[in-house]
């Protein structure tokens, strides 16, 4: 059996590791030049840290998976693997594209692969809304100021701010902390009525939450020993300065995320770390042909398998609910696209999957954005950064046009043309404009999925999506 896993974060190393355990010929690509994803990134080998644990949970596990999967005599490990294509082939099976070697570099070596069985662990990247201000530099997501202080030991300014929803806040915080920033507090926008109401209903469905107490206790006491503040119903709603970010506005808001007139401070920092939570990394679950759900995951069965036959996923591609969840479906899809035998680990991973899907639908119920963000806008707030897209023209161009496509949208605005794709602002051009497209289509399908060299599509054996053929599946 020929297994082809793409991402090799905690989903796609467990699903390698079960599927080679099953007795599996396994490919395991991932387009960074380290195992370990977004949660174990870590300090590149040549730094040769003898503290890699301090800012990972569960670093032990990494290395002995990693160790596992990289020895095992039948895998085949690909670094700087961009899988930029996915093709339906004639019986509906993928075939895998891929171009290796360092991002944007000139020569890189084209790889196809037809394997008999597709597991997507391609995660997330972190949401942030837009606010005034925030193209300003100084300011970050709070996933780029993890991973610089992950994976560089970086340190964003000397007086930050971590601001955003969900609990994802708090290692953030954490690491800056530990990385030498002075984190003047954490802003939650859940209101703390909220919080309580969403967390503490049905507590019996929060198996997976126990488990999660050490860390969050961990989180806990970091914040008291490095004094770090944590406030709730509280937003950044703008950042201020000229050439950088000099100050920001934090304003409570009510439940709906509605700031609340009056309540404005103005704080002084040099580093605004915003996360909104996160956005599956669907695009190639899209083009290999898979149902999403209505919220806007990948569909899967209980053997984590989507609704192609042979191509399974896992991790935050099927929904957000951490590392510990993507452990346990990677470990379901590698067994079942490996077709291994019954097994008690496997029965112990799906029960473990069933508590974080709970603990991941109240982590959305709780702490996704509402919709009031929108009235901390204004007309002149750039919305797309990369095509510099303000509110006030989406607003303008969408009371002109008739049709309301997304198509037609982005071409007469150019919001979501520019380099991230609009994986940056996709989701928010949507709420901003109502929601859902006249034409049925939504920012998240991207045919081909990353920059690609006119001259390496040139040589590309591939059949390009065309205008049509990209339009028959409107997800
Ligand atoms: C920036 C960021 C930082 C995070 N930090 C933390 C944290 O500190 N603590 C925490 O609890 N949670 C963190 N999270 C959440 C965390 O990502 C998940 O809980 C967990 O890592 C999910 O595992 P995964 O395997 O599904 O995805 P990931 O860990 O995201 O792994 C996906 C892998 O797929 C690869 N990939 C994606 N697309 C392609 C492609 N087209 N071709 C080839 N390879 C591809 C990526 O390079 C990546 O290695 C973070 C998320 C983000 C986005």
């Amino acid at each position: 059996m020929t297994i082809v896993v793409i991402g090799a974060g905690p989903a796609g190393l467990a699903a390698a590791r079960s599927a080679l355990r099953a007795g599996a010929d396994v490919t395991l690509l991932d387009s960074s030049d380290q195992l370990g994803g977004q949660f174990w990134r870590h300090l590149p080998d040549a730094a040769h840290a003898a503290k890699q644990r301090v800012l990972h949970h569960g670093w032990s596990t990494f290395e002995a998976l990693a160790s596992e999967v990289t020895q095992h005599p039948s895998c085949t490990l690909v670094q700087n693997a961009q899988v930029w294509l996915i093709e339906q082939r004639d019986d509906g099976a993928p075939r895998v594209h891929a171009h290796v070697g360092p991002v944007d570099s000139v020569g890189r070596t084209a790889l196809t692969l037809e394997p008999e069985a597709l597991i997507l662990a391609t995660g997330a990247h972190d949401r942030t809304l837009p606010f005034p201000g925030w193209t300003l530099p100084g300011v970050y997501t709070a996933g780029a100021a993890q991973a610089l202080a992950k994976s560089e030991r970086i340190a964003l300014g000397s007086r930050a701010i971590v601001a955003g929803a969900g609990p994802f806040l708090l290692p953030v915080a954490q690491s800056l902390a530990l990385t030498g920033a002075r984190v003047l507090g954490v802003y939650e926008a859940t209101t703390t009525a909220a919080l309580m109401r969403g967390w503490g209903a049905k507590p019996w469905q929060l198996g997976a939450a126990v488990g999660k107490m050490p860390e969050l206790a961990g989180y806990v006491a970091g914040h008291v020993r490095h004094g770090i503040p944590y406030f709730t119903g509280r937003a950044v709603i703008e950042a201020h300065g000229t050439d950088r970010v000099e100050a920001a506005t934090v304003a409570r808001v009510d439940a709906s995320w509605s700031p609340i007139a009056g309540t404005e401070t103005t704080i002084e920092t040099d580093a605004v770390c915003v996360s909104h939570g996160f956005t599956p990394r669907l695009e190639l679950a899209i083009a290999a042909g898979c149902s999403i759900t209505a919220e806007r995951f990948v569909e899967v069965d209980v053997r984590q398998q989507t609704s192609i036959r042979g191509v399974y996923a896992a991790g935050e591609l099927t929904g957000i609910a951490g590392a510990d969840a993507a452990l346990a479906e990677g470990s379901i899809a590698g067994h079942f696209a490996a077709r291994g035998p019954r097994s008690a680990e496997i029965s112990r991973a799906a029960r473990a999957r069933d508590r974080f899907v709970s603990f991941g639908d109240r982590l959305d119920a709780v702490h996704a954005p509402r919709p009031g963000w929108t009235s901390w806008l204004r007309d002149d707030t750039t919305v797309c950064r990369c095509e510099e897209v303000t509110s006030g023209e989406l607003a303008s161009i969408q009371s002109q046009t008739a049709s309301c496509g997304l198509r037609s949208l982005k071409l007469s605005t150019r919001a979501g043309l520019g380099i991230c794709q609009g994986r940056i602002c996709g989701r928010s051009v949507e709420e901003l404009l109502g929601g859902t497209f006249a034409d049925g289509v939504a920012t998240d399908r991207r045919p081909i999925v990353s920059p690609v060299r006119i001259g390496d599509l040139a040589n590309a054996s591939v059949e390009l999506p065309t205008e049509e053929t990209s339009h028959q599946k409107k997800h």
